[in-house]
């Protein structure tokens, strides 16, 4: 397939979704694995209720952290999870694949980078050189 080609602005097709939607799946329970952890090993004695709390109510409770210390040990690993979601969320609702910006398909070869990007790459671009100056 010619680079042209691969680059253009398409509908994914439903395989291609499948196989996103999947490798998206397969990252939050890995994340989600390592943000337990993550918890499990920063938590000292006085927050052990914090981790009783998430292992009960799992996305919910990490919403609770956002006041504590243990929240930093995992902010980045949080905010993933959220794109994640995000991203599955819109592929339930079948808007997956658009562009936020210009409504425009993103490049399925920049998805499957990165499949929970919600711009375009021109989009992505303008938004990053405006926001540098
Ligand atoms: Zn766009």
């Amino acid at each position: 397939m010619p680079a042209r080609d691969k680059d253009k602005r398409r509908a994914l097709t439903e395989e291609e979704l499948n196989e996103i939607k999947n490798r998206l799946l397969l990252r939050k329970e890995e994340l989600w694995k390592e943000i337990m952890e993550d918890i499990e090993e920063g938590a000292g004695e006085e927050h052990q209720n914090l981790v009783q709390l998430v292992r009960d109510h799992g996305d919910d409770a990490l919403e609770e952290l956002r006041e504590s210390t243990l929240f930093s040990l995992i902010e980045l690993k949080h905010q993933e999870l959220q794109s994640i979601e995000q991203a599955l969320n819109r592929i339930e609702k079948g808007a997956y694949g658009r562009c936020q910006s210009c409504g425009g398909w993103i490049q399925p070869a920049r998805l499957q980078v990165m499949p929970h990007v919600v711009r375009c790459r021109n989009c992505q671009e303008k938004l990053e050189k405006t926001s540098s100056i």
